[in-house]
């Protein structure tokens, strides 16, 4: 493109809040065929909520969510601010956990009163030789409603469940189907669990969703895809998706995300809403469009 157009492109994109780091990121965007997009805190809002307590018995509703608070109270993970948030406003008076350890993309563990106790997905409590199979039904149900189930665990022993539901961002929908209206190929990527993930995908049309990343991995699947043939852009906003971000063709972060992420990108969208997505690559294909 002419330097007149690109400087005609950013100058548009900068009306919607929507910042191009340089110029090549401008005429870059209409070469993609993909577009991967994160879910938590792209997709959906990044802020969780508790919806269901499921304890089992022998143990009670109180001693689950007290155990839960106590072993999320360290974790930055969202899933774990939303059960601490749902303890407190019940009241739940909180332990101080020991040796807690965080385990990406998996859950955290740490010893209360001396005993060492889980939070996590089912590969996490199956690793931590927990019997989760009375619950997996419960949790399918869940998941199915796009909820996101969590376990813990005393020991070998399952407490029950905890499931949290992150909404998805008002214009996420609208987003999904005008990428796919430009003939782009749609992929959701995710460390939550494949059921979760799946009615996510259903809810907003995406047209694929790879599930149970690790957060190490996300830039491998992108690669992946290019190795395919593919020129992908990726979206995202976490620290997990920086290494994607950078890897991919185009890499967009969502403005409110953290400075890694955007640090990582080739474009901004500043008001951190997905259609400005579709009007960053709308923009790059008409300022090539002009030159033609
Ligand atoms: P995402 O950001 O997409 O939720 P993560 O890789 O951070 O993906 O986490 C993947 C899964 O690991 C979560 O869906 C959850 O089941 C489990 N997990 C991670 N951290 C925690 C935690 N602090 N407490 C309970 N479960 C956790
Ligand atoms: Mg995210």
């Amino acid at each position: 493109a002419t330097p007149v157009a690109i400087m005609v492109g950013t100058g548009k994109g900068a009306q919607f809040g929507i910042l191009y780091k340089s110029a090549e990121a401008l005429e870059t965007a209409h070469t993609i065929d993909t577009v991967v997009l994160d879910k938590t805190g792209t997709l959906t809002q990044g802020r969780p909520a508790v919806t269901d307590v499921l304890a089992q018995a022998p143990f009670t509703e109180a001693e689950l969510l007290q155990t839960a608070a106590a072993l999320e109270k360290p974790s930055e993970h969202p899933l774990a601010q939303a059960v601490l948030q749902y303890a407190k406003e019940q009241g739940v008076s909180i332990q101080e956990a020991e040796e807690f350890e965080a385990v990406p993309g998996r859950g955290v563990r740490a010893k209360l009163s001396g005993e060492v106790f889980s939070a996590g997905n089912a590969a996490f409590m199956h690793e931590c030789g927990a019997d989760i199979s009375t619950l997996e039904q419960q949790a399918q149900a869940l998941a199915e409603a796009g909820k996101t189930p969590l376990y813990f665990a005393k020991g070998s022993r399952s407490l029950g469940m905890i499931a949290a539901a992150d909404p998805v961002k008002p214009t996420s929908k609208a987003a999904v189907r005008a990428l796919r209206h430009m003939g782009l190929s749609v992929v959701m990527l995710t460390g939550d669990n494949r059921r979760t993930a799946e009615a996510i995908r259903t809810e907003l049309g995406i047209d694929r969703a790879v599930a149970e990343v690790l957060p190490q991995d996300k830039e491998r699947e992108v690669r992946s895809l290019q190795e395919a043939g593919h020129k992908v852009a990726m979206v995202g906003d976490g620290i997990n998706d920086a290494p994607a971000l950078t890897r991919s063709d185009v890499g967009l972060a969502i403005g409110a995300g953290t400075d890694i992420a955007i640090a990582s990108a080739d474009i901004v969208l500043m008001k951190s809403d997905l259609l400005d997505a579709v009007t960053a690559i709308e923009l790059s294909r008409a300022v090539i469009r002009n030159v033609k």
